[in-house]
C-alpha cells in the first residue's frame, strides 16, 4: 500500500500512446502496480506508431539494467546490434570522416586531460605530431576494426575506455517492454481517443474517452501520443517552440535494405548536399534515412539522393516523415506530463530521441506527484528537462554550423546562421585552449564535444599551458604507446559479427 501523504495519492495513471515513448513509460511505472496505481494504456492500431528509431546512446543500458532486462535477451528479441559511436562522413568538408566514439579518448598524465596533451603535440607538429586523435579512442579503434567487446571494469585497462549502446528495431522493442510490462498488470486497451475530458474548474485533465465510448478515467496522465500531442499539445494548448531557424532540416524518407555484409558496431551520418543520411545495420536489415530541409531540397530529389547512397536493395517502400525540431513550453502542465515526440523532438542526428524518453521518465519518477500536483516540483521538472533538450539543441547545432562546406544553400545557411549564445561561448571558450566542460545534467560528456569540434576541423588556438610540464620527447613516446596498445587491444576483440553469434543472435534465441 502507498503510505498517507498529506494529499491524497495518485491511484490512476493513464498513458495515452504505444510507441517506444509509451511502452518505456509503461514498463518503468509497472512496478507502481503493486503498491496500488492502476496503469493503463491505451493506444491505437490505426494510428500505428512513427515506426522510426533505431540508434540509441549508452545511457540506454541503465534504463534497461532499471528494469532487471537481460541484455543478451532484449538484443537477441529486438534484432540488435552494438554501437561503438557514429561515423561522420563529409560533414566538416566533402571528403572528411571522423567517429564520434562513446568511451574515452586515451588517459590522462599527471592529471592534464588527454585531449591537452594531445593538442600541444599537434599544434607542435613535426616529430611531436601525434597523428590523429582517433587513433587514442579504444572505441574508434574498435569501431574501424569492426570489433565489439564489453567494457572492462579495470580502469587501468584500455577496455575501460569503451562505451556501448545499441541499434534496434524500435518496434520490437516496444512489444519487448510491453511483454514486461503487462507481465507486471499494466493494463491494455486499444482504441481511438475521440474526446479528452477536463474538470471544468481548474481544467484538468479528468478522462480520455474512445471512439467507441469507452471511458478511461485517471489522475494523472502520461502523454506519449506522439507528434500529434494530443493531451499537452491538443487539450491543454502548451505552445510549441520552433528552433526551425537553427536546424531547418524538417522531413526524412526512411527505407530499409537488405543485410548483405557484418553489421558494423557503428551508425553512419554522411552528410548530403540538403541534409545528411544515416545508415543502422541490425541483425537482419539496415535501417536507412534521409533528413532533410524541404525549404532546401524537394521529395523527389531526397529519395534519389537516398536510394542512390544504398548499398543493397531496398525491402520495403520508403516512408516520408515531417517533423519540427523543438520542443514543447512546458513538458508537465497541471495532471498531465508528456514523454517522447509529444514533449519535443530536437532531430535525429545524435540518437538523443529515446534517451530523451528515459530521460523524463527517470525524472519523473524522483518528482512522483500526488494529487496536489506541487507547482514547486513540475517546475522543477520543466526546468530540468528544458535545460537537457537546450543543451542537446546546442550539440546538434554545432554539427551544421561547424562545416566549410559552401556547395548548396544549405550549408551556406547553416555556416553563417546565428547560433544560440550558449553554443558560441562554448565554442569561443574551446577555440582559446581547448577547454570544454560539462554542465551538470548535460547529457554530452566533455569527449562527445571534443570529437565533434575537433572531428569539424575546429582547433584550438593553444593547448593548456599547464601542458608544459611534460617533456616533448615523453610525451612523443607516450601518445606511441598509447596508440600503440590501443590498435593491439581492437585487434585482439572478437569481430562484432561473431560476438553477436556467440551471445545475442536472433537465431540463437528462437533455437531454444
Ligand atoms: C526520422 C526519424 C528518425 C528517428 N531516429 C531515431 C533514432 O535513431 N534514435 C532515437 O532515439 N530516436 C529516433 N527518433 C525518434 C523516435 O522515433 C521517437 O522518439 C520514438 O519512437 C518515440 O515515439 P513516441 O512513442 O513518442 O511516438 P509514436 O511512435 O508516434 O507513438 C504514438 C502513440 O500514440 C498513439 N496515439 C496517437 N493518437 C492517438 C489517439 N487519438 N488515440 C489512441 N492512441 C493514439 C499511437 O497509436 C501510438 O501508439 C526518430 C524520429 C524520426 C522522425
Amino acid at each position: 500500500m502507498i503510505p498517507p501523504t498529506t494529499e491524497a495519492p495518485i491511484t490512476r495513471l493513464v498513458i495515452v500512446g504505444g510507441g517506444s515513448a509509451g511502452w518505456m513509460t509503461a514498463a518503468a511505472v509497472s512496478r507502481l502496480v503493486d503498491a496500488g496505481v492502476a496503469v493503463t494504456l491505451v493506444e491505437s492500431d490505426e494510428i500505428g506508431t512513427v515506426g522510426v528509431g533505431e540508434a540509441t546512446i549508452p545511457p540506454l543500458l541503465d534504463f534497461n539494467a532499471a528494469l532487471g532486462i537481460d541484455e543478451d535477451e532484449f538484443v537477441a528479441a529486438t534484432q540488435g546490434t552494438f554501437k561503438l559511436g557514429i561515423e561522420f562522413v563529409d560533414w566538416g568538408k566533402r571528403g572528411d570522416k571522423y567517429i564520434h566514439p562513446f568511451g574515452k579518448y586515451g588517459r590522462p598524465m599527471l592529471g592534464i586531460n588527454f585531449h591537452q596533451i594531445w593538442l600541444r603535440q599537434h599544434l607542435l607538429g613535426g616529430d611531436a605530431d601525434p597523428g590523429p586523435v582517433d587513433d587514442y579512442a579504444i572505441s574508434i579503434a574498435a569501431a574501424r576494426r569492426g570489433r565489439f567487446a564489453k567494457p572492462a571494469n579495470n580502469p587501468e585497462a584500455v577496455l575501460s575506455g569503451l562505451a556501448y549502446a545499441y541499434h534496434f528495431d524500435a518496434g520490437l522493442y516496444a512489444r519487448f517492454l510491453r511483454g514486461h510490462a503487462e507481465a507486471r498488470g499494466v493494463a491494455r486497451i486499444e482504441g481511438k481517443i475521440a474526446n479528452v475530458e477536463q474538470a471544468p474548474l481548474d481544467g484538468y485533465i479528468t478522462a480520455v474517452v474512445l471512439e467507441d465510448g469507452r471511458r478511461i478515467e485517471g489522475d494523472f496522465f502520461v502523454d506519449c501520443s506522439g507528434f500529434r500531442a494530443l493531451l499537452l499539445g491538443q487539450t491543454l494548448s502548451v505552445p510549441y517552440r520552433s528552433w526551425q531557424h537553427w536546424l531547418p532540416c524538417d522531413s526524412a524518407l526512411a527505407v530499409p535494405s537488405a543485410s548483405v555484409a557484418p553489421p558494423t558496431p557503428y551508425t553512419r551520418s554522411s552528410a548530403e548536399r540538403g541534409g545528411w543520411r544515416w545508415r543502422i545495420p541490425l541483425q537482419h536489415r539496415v535501417g536507412n534515412g534521409h533528413v532533410f530541409s524541404s525549404a532546401h531540397t524537394d521529395e523527389e530529389t531526397a529519395l534519389r539522393r537516398l536510394l542512390d547512397g544504398l548499398d543493397a536493395p531496398t525491402i520495403a517502400d520508403p516512408r516520408l516523415l515531417r517533423f519540427t525540431a523543438g520542443r514543447r513550453e512546458k513538458l508537465w502542465e497541471k495532471n498531465c506530463v508528456a514523454i517522447g515526440l509529444a514533449g519535443g523532438f530536437i532531430e535525429p542526428l545524435e540518437s538523443t530521441s529515446i534517451h530523451l524518453i528515459q530521460s523524463g521518465i527517470f525524472r519523473l519518477m524522483s518528482l512522483f506527484p500526488d494529487r496536489g500536483f506541487s507547482g514547486i516540483e513540475i517546475d522543477e521538472y520543466n526546468r530540468w528537462l528544458i535545460e537537457e533538450y537546450e543543451h542537446i539543441r546546442d550539440f546538434i547545432i554545432l554539427h551544421y554550423h561547424a562545416t566549410e562546406r559552401a556547395d548548396s544553400d544549405f550549408w551556406n545557411h547553416c555556416r553563417t546562421m546565428d547560433i544560440p549564445d550558449s553554443l558560441a561561448a562554448r565554442i569561443e571558450l574551446w577555440r582559446e585552449k581547448g577547454r570544454i566542460f560539462r554542465a551538470h545534467n548535460s547529457l554530452f560528456t566533455e569527449e562527445s564535444w571534443i570529437a565533434v569540434l575537433l572531428g569539424q576541423n575546429i582547433v584550438p588556438r593553444a593547448a593548456d599551458p599547464l601542458v608544459a610540464m611534460l617533456p616533448v620527447g615523453e610525451t612523443v613516446q607516450f601518445m606511441n604507446h598509447m596508440r600503440e596498445i590501443v590498435a593491439r587491444t581492437a585487434e585482439a576483440m572478437p569481430t562484432h559479427e561473431d560476438y553477436i553469434a556467440m551471445n545475442c543472435a536472433m537465431a540463437r534465441q528462437v533455437a531454444q
